[in-house]
């Protein structure tokens, strides 16, 4: 599905063009940076700038002094019901979501790690693995944004960028995107863009001084700054039709460490910081003649819940040793996922941990032999039909060969935690409200103005709603356009949205409700 021009670049061309942009490296069979610095007039179709500011709350956007965001919002579409849709709520699975507009089990990106069919350990958080294209290449099942913008112009530039979360950022491109940056720690302490291999951008993107800084001692905010200015500087240069970009600290530190919502002065800070940043990133669109053909949209790729409890591994694990199997591999956050050794046991597992006194346990799910997942019994009262749906829902996208065999969904505010984030005061993962739910702003040419939207909008209903847009194709994509913030929806996209609606509200409401209830409970 997704389109890999690799016999277009001849061997020769390749060295050509290393040569050209003065780098050892480039080899890769999908490096598209043969059309970087190439094209000089502009196309007819929009320009695009997604920015994901990760593990942001809808809330943030109510803050005072963000004059260009609040313009945005005005001359846009804003979905006050928009949540990930999948689990896990975790960063590479919402990059992956945004940019292939399909759910995990579609393009194979289930979180950080999760255990193969055969029950090793894959991880895509090490920047090596990512380098070297794991990332992607589970990936290339899927469509991307970059791959549907290429078809509808193959000179089309599409550059991922960020800060250092290489994991969010080569997903957001994808196979198909042309440049794909993140930011390094370099052995003399310095904080400095790097690349994807098979992504190269001009080096003079890599070695201006302005785009990095000492790693040490920065004030909030330092590395957002930076991300923004890269993608200003990369625009300059390579005037890129589209431009994704990832900001971390909204999540790290601010989410984690501070725990988002419970820290107002430095959610503050972040948003008046980006609003400044979105200001110059307007300005240089404007100077290029282009900000009136530009779609924004400004996101996050998972919520924040603030910690109230939280519940050791070891608890866990101990429950399920004592259906007398183990656990393979495991991820402790809002929901906990673990891939098990002995699946006859899974039942007995899941009856174990659902069990635990304590532990603060929404509901427990097993996974059948055919991938559906089983709720567990759980003693003292079982979860309500609407709710068991909802989470059967977001299960669901990521049921496969990969998906883990024990999902444990933890009450709204508690999470499990595993060496080394005991100290964490916010987290996501799970299925819980505020994991899910996140901020959606769409603006630009073809979007309605001053709307706001109540339809459950998805991560992957993101990229067919920009390339419905743009006038490309999003068939071959799961999520589906969301034409009530079109000015002129074809039809189709109207009675498509229409129909999955009531869906989705039934899964809001029922997320929404029991988190209510759940945040009720001392
Ligand atoms: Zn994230």
């Amino acid at each position: 599905m997704a389109q890999h021009n690799v016999s277009v670049i001849g061997p020769l061309r390749l060295v050509l063009v290393t040569a050209m942009l003065g780098l050892g490296v480039g080899t890769a069979p999908r490096d598209r940076a043969e059309s970087a610095g190439a094209r000089q007039t502009p196309s007819k179709e929009p320009h695009v700038v997604l920015i994901v500011l990760d593990g942001a709350r809808p809330g943030y956007f109510k803050v005072s002094g963000i004059p260009h965001v609040r313009a945005l919002m005005n001359r846009g579409s804003w979905f006050k019901n928009a949540f990930t849709g999948i689990l896990e709520s975790e960063t590479p699975a919402g990059h992956a979501a945004i940019s292939s507009g399909s759910e995990p089990r579609d393009d194979g990106i289930l979180g950080f790690t999760w255990a193969n069919d055969e029950g090793q350990k894959v991880t895509i958080f090490d920047p090596a693995v990512v380098r070297g294209g794991l990332e992607e290449r589970l990936m290339s099942g899927a469509p991307t944004l970059a791959g549907q913008f290429h078809q509808l112009d193959p000179s089309a530039r599409v550059v991922a960028l960020g800060g250092y979360k290489y994991y969010a950022n080569d997903a957001l491109g994808g196979p198909d995107a042309n440049v794909i940056m993140y930011y390094e720690t370099r052995p003399n302490g310095r904080y400095a863009p790097t690349f994807i291999p098979g992504h190269v951008p001009p080096r003079s993107l890599l070695t201006q001084k302005s785009l990095s800084a000492p790693n040490a001692h920065q004030p909030l905010g330092t590395f957002d700054h930076l991300a923004m200015k890269l993608a200003i500087a990369s625009f300059h240069t390579l005037h890129q039709q589209v431009t994704l970009i990832n900001m971390p600290e909204f999540d790290m530190p601010l989410g984690h460490v501070d725990g988002g919502s419970r820290d107002p002065k430095d959610v503050a800070l972040l948003m008046r910081d980006f609003d400044r940043d979105l200001a110059s990133l307007e300005s240089a669109y404007a100077k290029a003649g282009v900000l009136d053909r530009t779609i924004f949209v400004i996101t996050a790729d998972h919520g924040m819940v603030p910690i109230r409890h939280q519940v050791s591994y070891t608890e866990v694990k101990s429950a399920v040793l004592r259906a007398g199997t183990a656990i393979i591999h495991g991820n402790y956050h809002s929901g906990a996922y673990l891939w098990v050794k002995d699946k006859s046991k899974l039942a007995q597992a899941a009856a174990n941990v659902a069990a635990l006194q304590r532990a603060r346990i929404q509901s427990v799910y097993y996974r059948n032999p055919d991938g559906s997942y089983q709720l567990a019994p759980r003693p003292g009262g079982q979860l309500t039909p609407t709710v068991d749906a909802a989470n059967q829902y977001l299960l669901h996208t990521f049921s496969g060969p990969t998906g883990p065999d024990l999902v444990v969904l933890f009450d709204e505010g508690t999470v499990g935690v595993q060496p080394g984030e005991s100290a964490w005061k916010g987290d996501h993962g799970g299925s819980d409200w505020q994991s899910q739910h996140i901020p959606l702003l769409i603006a630009g040419p073809g979007v309605r103005a001053r709307h706001v939207s109540s339809f459950p909008a998805r991560l992957i209903d993101i990229s067919p709603t920009i390339l419905a847009l743009a006038g490309g194709s999003h068939a071959s994509m799961r999520g589906v356009v969301l034409a009530d913030s079109l000015q002129s929806p074809p039809p189709a996209d109207v009675s498509t949205e229409a129909t999955l609606r009531p869906q989705l509200d039934a899964v809001i409401g029922a997320l929404r409700s029991e988190s209510r209830l759940e945040s009720k409970q001392k």
